[in-house]
């Protein structure tokens, strides 16, 4: 297809992430031109779709905790205020610690508390007496096999739930549509041509000596044009600025999800005492790999892990779940901490592929040129897109400071490479 139309801005990637930071520009410039590209069918597909959508205000970086806490309270204006529902369900986060880590928290703990989280302990007698089916001392042959520990206590994050992406899509995509913003779907973005600002049309340019611009992009439906570029296209945006150069600092890496269903669960979804809608909170394991997600709608529950040290950087373009995964990774530990797992093999299942910032696991803005890259969300891009589309945004004016939902603020330099400054995060799932 192609066109000959130049755009004013051109977003690839019609995730959470290029759809927020849309939203946000065009709100600021309801005259400008917009089209947003994505080489899936439908926006929302890539990652977006995958996610487990826990959302936490609990972060001890003050940038993390900012963009979450502010991106939490628009989603929250969006359900509450606006009647837009998105599934917001503040059921809360669980994480169930260890000697060690009740130790390596302690800090952590009082400064969360200090920065106005609201945090709750939960004392080993009360989890027993609100959660029947957790073993708070795993002893048999298999546990001692894997050093399973002892659960000391629970933090339960009050200010923490789940939420449904597909449906922030859905707002995102109706408010964009109503503004005059073009999309264009199964349009693969396949480079991306580089020429000189002031070009004198002489062959090889543009030379190291001349001013860039991002001229043109080639995709499967032809070339298309901007003053602007914003590329979010999650983990595949790495593969579409090396070659030009623009080095974004992500690295993909699979993350699987498997859906749980059956009768022993039950009194798992509907535990009282930690929440309005009584379920269990979303819960981290002793060891702060292993976690769940409860779902009641579907009566099912959603395992996974973090990923870490022995699971590769690896470029996928349609990652898949392997059964065997949480045959071997989860359900050893989740069974002997839940019994109300045990014979319980996965109903569904599926993998995204995180794009991860392996400095520091923040996200990153940063403006290249004429253009503005977002990425870098690192597993938790779901709690943080409205900030990061509001600080895209600030950069698209030029701006020194992006105005967060409820009044925040946040230097755009700190999530830029330049100047990056986003402090170290220590609560890390
Ligand atoms: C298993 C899993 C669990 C997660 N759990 C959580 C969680 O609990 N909480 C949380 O906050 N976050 C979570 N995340 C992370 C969250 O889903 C992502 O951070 C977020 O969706 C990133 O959004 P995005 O818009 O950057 O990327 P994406 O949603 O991947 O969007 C990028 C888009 O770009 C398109 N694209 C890519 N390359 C091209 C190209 N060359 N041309 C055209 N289009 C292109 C893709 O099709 C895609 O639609 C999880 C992710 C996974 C995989």
């Amino acid at each position: 297809m192609g066109t000959s139309k130049r755009y004013d801005l051109l977003v690839i990637g019609a995730g959470i992430i290029g759809l927020s930071a849309a939203y946000h520009i065009k709100e600021n410039h309801p005259d400008i031109s917009v089209l947003i590209i994505d080489r899936h069918a439908a926006p929302g597909q890539g990652d977006t779709a995958k996610s487990v959508a826990a959302i936490r205000d609990t972060f001890t970086s003050d940038v993390n905790r900012t963009l979450a806490r502010s991106s939490i309270d628009f989603y929250k204006h969006i359900q509450f205020e606006t009647g837009f529902n998105l599934n917001l369900e503040l059921v809360g986060y669980l994480w169930l610690l260890n000697k060690e880590e009740v130790k390596a928290y302690e800090a952590i703990e009082a400064d969360m508390h200090e920065q106005g989280m609201r945090l709750r302990t939960v004392e080993r007698n009360k989890l027993s007496e609100l959660i029947p089916d957790l073993t708070l001392d795993p002893s048999s042959e298999q546990s001692n096999l894997m050093g399973l520990k002892s659960v000391e206590k629970g933090l339960h994050g009050l200010d923490c739930g789940t939420i449904a992406p597909e449906l922030i899509v859905n707002f995102y995509d109706a408010e964009l549509r109503k503004r005059g913003v073009e999309f264009l779907f199964g349009a693969k973005a396949e480079s991306i041509r580089l020429g000189a600002k002031q070009s004198f049309g002489l062959p090889g340019e543009p030379f190291v000596w001349q001013d860039k611009l991002i001229k043109e992009i080639q995709t499967n439906q032809g070339p298309f044009s901007a003053e602007t570029y914003l590329v979010a296209a999650g983990i595949g945006t790495a593969q579409l600025l090396d070659p030009i150069g623009i080095d974004c600092m992500i690295k993909p890496r699979k993350n699987s999800v498997f859906q749980l269903r059956g009768t022993s669960l039950e009194r798992l979804l509907a535990t009282k005492g930690f929440n309005e809608q009584n379920t269990t909170p979303f819960t981290i394991l002793p060891g702060g790999r292993i976690y769940f997600r409860p779902v009641p709608k579907e009566r099912s529950i959603w395992a996974a892990s973090a990923p870490g040290l022995g699971q590769p950087f690896k470029l996928e373009e349609e990652p898949s779940a392997d059964e065997s995964y949480y045959t071997q990774n989860i359900y050893p530990v989740l069974s002997e901490y839940y019994t109300c797992f045990t014979n319980l093999r996965p109903v569904n299942m599926w993998a995204g592929s995180y794009d991860v910032n392996s400095l520091d696991g923040t996200p990153i803005v940063e403006k290249v040129a004429n253009c503005i890259v977002a990425t870098g969300m690192s597993g938790s891009g779901i709690m943080k897109a409205d900030a990061v589309g509001r600080v895209a945004t600030a950069i698209f004016d030029d701006k020194e400071e992006a105005r967060l939902f409820g009044d925040r603020k946040l230097s755009t330099s700190r999530l830029g490479l330049a100047d990056r400054s986003v402090g170290k995060e220590e609560f890390v799932i």
